[in-house]
């Protein structure tokens, strides 16, 4: 049972992040405005307004609000005041981006690392974090923290990397030892999730109350948001939908289960299919996506393989929709996807077997997935954690914060 004091910072600070997202959402916005969107007082709406001033957050701009009685001027997020870092980390390399506090990239750095270790990353993620400070000649107190997207199940409550097959890690408290190391917060994710939270706040998503991001590539993975919020399951192992199973083909997957929607329709899979199919016609084999919707053009058998993996992904997406009745699903994935038999066999499934009643409700669309978004996305996820909180930004970098673990 929290005691009064603990409640009341509670409070202050669930109303101080409705403010902040309010002006992120709807901003320039005056603070009559806010109190309309939010059900504070003008008062509250007032008090918390002069704090995030005064903690340079948010700015006044020259607009007046002429809408509304008395004119009041309008605040907006002053995104240049703070920065955050967001780290990628695959098997090959890591990328590292700062951005402001709308996610624009000032300043990017990569660096390969070929199946690192955990402390081969968090040496890595120190060098490069100070090279983006410096070529920015940005101070390290305006730094908010760095968000780590990691691929596998990750566990964002206490900052460990649970289990992931891509990076050979098992229970690594990754955040607990890059916050020693670095001395500074540090959030994790899983990667998809950070893309999702990017969506969220900036992206497709934005203002979106429920919607999915599905991946397509090395992996297939899905970013669940619902009511606004990124969810994020009870072990941090949500939106595993590589592995739904959607066949009864005997492939096996990675994961030791058979029939996986990653067995047969990840961009390794469907490569190795394709490679069968060149073979015994002779031509050289595709190396990538594009290949493959190159061949497909021409070749029936590389349409059909397309449009079948697709129609498992669709069937798929279908299923979640009938669960949870998003508003949007947005699919991404690599080369000139867009145009190609695999968007048409999902977008096809999803119509065939969403519930009829759902139907319509649900709006699907298709962009490329490249590597810019990824560490921009793990940005966004200390980002979020500001949105969500952002009573005192002094105490928010203040490593020893207490993280819910
Ligand atoms: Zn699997």
């Amino acid at each position: 049972m929290p005691n009064r004091d603990t409640g009341r910072s509670l409070l202050r600070s669930l109303n101080s992040g409705a403010v902040l997202r309010t002006v992120i959402e709807h901003g320039p916005i005056s603070r009559a405005g806010i109190a309309r969107h939010t059900n504070l007082t003008n008062v509250t709406v007032g008090a918390i307004a002069s704090e995030m001033l005064e903690q340079d957050l948010i700015s006044e701009t020259g607009q007046t609000d002429s809408t509304a009685g008395r004119p009041g001027r309008l605040l907006e997020l002053n995104a240049g005041a703070y920065v955050a870092v967001g780290a990628k980390l695959s098997d090959r390399q890591l990328t590292c981006e700062l951005t402001d506090l709308r996610a624009n990239v000032l300043a990017e750095a990569t660096m390969a690392l070929e199946h690192p270790t955990p402390e081969d990353f968090i040496t890595a993620l120190g060098q490069l974090v100070g090279e983006l400070l410096a070529t920015t000649s940005t101070g390290r107190d305006r730094l908010l923290g760095i968000g780590v997207g990691l691929p596998g199940v990750i566990d964002r409550e206490t900052g460990t990397a649970r289990y992931s097959p891509f990076l050979r890690w098992a229970e690594v408290p990754v955040a607990d030892l890059a916050e020693a190391a670095l001395g500074l917060p540090i959030f994790i994710e899983n990667d998809v999730n950070t893309l999702a939270l990017t969506e969220r706040w900036f992206g497709r998503g934005h203002g979106v109350q429920d919607f999915l991001l599905v991946t397509l590539g090395q992996g297939i993975g899905m970013g669940i948001v619902l009511s606004g919020e990124l969810h994020s399951g009870a072990s941090g192992g949500v939106g595993e939908f590589g592995h739904m199973v959607v066949s009864d083909s005997t492939q096996e997957c990675e994961c030791g289960n058979i029939g996986c929607l990653e067995a047969i329709a990840s961009e390794g899979s469907l490569l190795r299919q394709s490679a069968i199919l060149t073979e015994a016609s002779g031509a050289s084999p595709a190396v990538g996506m594009d290949d493959l919707y190159r061949f497909a053009a021409t070749d029936p058998d590389h349409k059909i393989l397309l449009m079948t993996a697709g129609e498992s992904i669709g069937r798929g997406i279908a299923n979640v929709i009938n669960v949870l009745s998003p508003e949007l699903v947005l699919v991404r994935g690599l080369g000139n996807f867009e145009s190609s038999p695999l968007a048409t066999g999902i977008d096809q499934a999803v119509q065939a077997h969403t519930f009829p009643g759902l139907a319509g409700s649900t709006e699907l669309i298709f962009e490329k997935l490249d590597d810019g978004p990824w560490a921009r996305g793990a940005a966004s996820l200390v980002l979020s954690e500001l949105f969500m909180s952002p009573v005192a930004v002094a105490n928010f970098r203040d490593p020893l914060r207490s993280r819910s673990r």
